[in-house]
C-alpha cells in the first residue's frame, strides 16, 4: 500500500518502526514526531538532539523553552498533537561532530513528510526553523537565512521562517534586534488568531 493511503495512526506506527538509515545513526533509530489531524500549526525543524533522543519528547530542552516563548504558547498546547504538529527534517538523532549535531538525515523528509503533511489541515501555519527546512519548504528564500527571516512579511500568513531557537544563536538574536521587536509580535498574533478559531 502506498504511504499516502494509510490512516494517520498506521502511518505513525510505520514511521516509529523505521530503520531506513540505521547505519548512519550512532545512537540508533528513535523517530520523534508528533502529528494529529487537526493540528493547524506544524513546526518543521531540524532533528532531535541527544537529550531529546534520550527522553523521546520533542523540543524538551532549552531550544524548546525558547520556541514556546517565541510562539507564546504553553507546554500543554505545544504537546497536544491536535494543536501543534512536530515534523522535523530528520526524525532521529543524527549524532554529533565537533561543531555540533550532524545534519538531519537526508533520507527522512523525502520519505515521510508528504504522507504526513497531507493529513494536516490545508490552511495550516508552517513554522520553518533553520536552514534545512528552509531549503525544502521556502523555494523563494533569500540568499542567507538572516535575509529570509528578515523577509517574514512575505511569508505570513501561511509560513513563518525562524532561526533556530538554540542558545547557540544568542549572538544572532543580539545582532538582529528587529527579530524580537517586529517578527515575534507578528508571529504571536498569527498563532493566537489560529488558536482562537
Ligand atoms: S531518520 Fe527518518 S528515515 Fe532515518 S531511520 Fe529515522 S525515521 Fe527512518
Amino acid at each position: 500500500m502506498a504511504t499516502t493511503d494509510r490512516d494517520l495512526s498506521g502511518l505513525l506506527n510505520t514511521i516509529r518502526a523505521c530503520t531506513v538509515c540505521v547505519e548512519h545513526l550512532p545512537a540508533g533509530p528513535r523517530p520523534i514526531v508528533q502529528v494529529g489531524e487537526s493540528a493547524a500549526i506544524v513546526i518543521i525543524g531540524q532533528a532531535p538532539g541527544r537529550r531529546v533522543h534520550e527522553s523521546g519528547v520533542p523540543w524538551q530542552d532549552p531550544s524548546g523553552d525558547r520556541l514556546r516563548s517565541w510562539l507564546d504558547i504553553s507546554a500543554e498546547q505545544f504537546y497536544d498533537p491536535n494543536v501543534i504538529a512536530i515534523v522535523p527534517m530528520g526524525f532521529c538523532y543524527p549524532g554529533s561532530a565537533k561543531s555540533g549535531d550532524n545534519p538531519p538525515r537526508p533520507e527522512c523528509a523525502p520519505l515521510w513528510h508528504e504522507p504526513l503533511l497531507e493529513k494536516l489541515p490545508a490552511n495550516r501555519l508552517e513554522v520553518i526553523i533553520g536552514t534545512y527546512a528552509q531549503q525544502r519548504y521556502v523555494p523563494d528564500r533569500a540568499a542567507t537565512l538572516t535575509e529570509t527571516v528578515a523577509n517574514w512579511q512575505q511569508y505570513l500568513p501561511r509560513q513563518v521562517v525562524l532561526p533556530h531557537p538554540s542558545p547557540r544563536n544568542n549572538h544572532w538574536l543580539k545582532k538582529n534586534p528587529w527579530f524580537e521587536a517586529d517578527t515575534l509580535p507578528a508571529l504571536r498574533n498569527r498563532v493566537q488568531e489560529i488558536l482562537s478559531t
